[in-house]
């Protein structure tokens, strides 16, 4: 088929052709016209946005609080594409991956759970570069890995849903829901709970530092151990790649909770690459009906066993068959 603009005639597919070559060396050079736009708290918000709230071990030590005001002022960029491995000191770290400042009172608990299968060589790297990392906020803090062990389709949100009673059991006030693959690169992203479930990832390097819609809500997301109960949780029901994040985040809207990000400078984020996983064929109808199940699809219908919990010197391990 044939077009006719100003006495010449193009072919169409030639036409698309050249309209898709243009669109995409204007996202080469302004990537952020075709990002989405989002509200955000600013550099001098982000400290009081924070909810102070610590495990009672914590809040039994005597030390002056720890402050952190310099964190926030310099954000310094922690990441090298270079970094060693010697860095870390290992000795500081409590067994079962837990660490809290000795010099000072954290005003922070967090538990970080990561879900989890054969990322090895990602798994690695993330716990050596956490771990440099997240001494530096001066939080306390406990990285809990929940690995799938059985061989059904990989259950991301399910695994949340196990770490979440977990660190609920160990009084954690505080969870970060964090992919294994994904490092923060300025240090200003404080590994703590906002008073709104915060989106913490926005700025991350595979989207060129842009967020590609407003409603992303995956990657690594805070959110008060309380909130995650109150909404139930997320849905046990989506297995294999996407629309489990999605579901969380209307999740949280049909709950009336706003979400939050910190402003993208703090917000940078640098994934680790690997092969897309294959992706749940069911997830779009999942999620068009997920509202119909919030109620009763979460944290009150989760049944899994655990197989194995064992405390190693960077994490603590759960094994679980979902
Ligand atoms: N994941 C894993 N093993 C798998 C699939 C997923 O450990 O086989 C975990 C891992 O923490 C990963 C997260 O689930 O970072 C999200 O999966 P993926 O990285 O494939 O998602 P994408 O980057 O495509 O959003
Ligand atoms: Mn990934």
């Amino acid at each position: 088929m044939f077009l006719k603009i100003n006495q010449r005639k193009y072919h169409v597919t030639d036409l698309v052709v050249r309209i898709a070559c243009i669109a995409l060396v204007i996202y080469w050079i302004m990537p952020w016209r075709f990002a989405s736009h989002y509200e955000y708290l600013h550099r001098n918000e982000i400290q009081q946005a924070l909810v102070e709230q610590v495990t009672t071990n914590i809040s039994m030590q005597r030390m002056p609080p720890c402050e952190y005001s310099d964190i926030f002022a310099d954000n310094v960029i922690t990441y090298r594409s270079q970094y060693r491995e010697h860095v870390l000191r290992g000795e500081e770290i409590l067994p079962g991956g837990e660490y809290f400042p000795e010099d000072c009172s954290a005003r922070f608990s967090t538990a970080i759970i990561v879900p989890y299968r054969k990322r090895e060589e990602q798994l690695h790297a993330f716990l050596i570069y956490m771990h440099n990392y997240l001494r530096q906020q001066r939080i306390h803090y406990r990285i809990f890995l929940v690995e799938q062990y059985d061989q059904k389709p990989f259950n991301r949100a399910k695994l949340f849903n196990i770490g979440s009673v977990i660190a609920a059991e160990l009084e954690f006030p505080c969870l970060i829901l964090h992919d294994v693959d994904l490092l923060p690169m300025n240090l200003g992203q404080l590994y703590a709970c906002t008073q709104k479930p915060r989106h913490m990832c926005s700025a991350l390097d595979i989207f060129r530092f842009t967020l590609p819609y407003r409603g992303l809500f995956g990657g690594v997301v805070a959110i008060r151990t309380h909130q995650y109960r109150f909404i139930n949780g997320m849905s046990n029901l989506y297995e294999g790649w996407g629309g489990e994040d999605d579901d969380l985040f209307n999740r949280l809207y049909s709950h009336k909770i706003d979400i939050c990000r910190f402003e993208p400078s703090y917000s940078t984020y640098t994934m680790m690459r690997h092969k897309p996983e294959k992706k749940n064929e069911a997830r779009l109808e999942l999620l068009r009906t997920g509202y119909k199940r919030f109620l009763t699809d979460g944290l009150n219908s989760l049944i899994y066993s655990e197989k194995e919990r064992r405390l190693h010197s960077l994490f603590t391990h759960i094994l679980v068959e979902t």
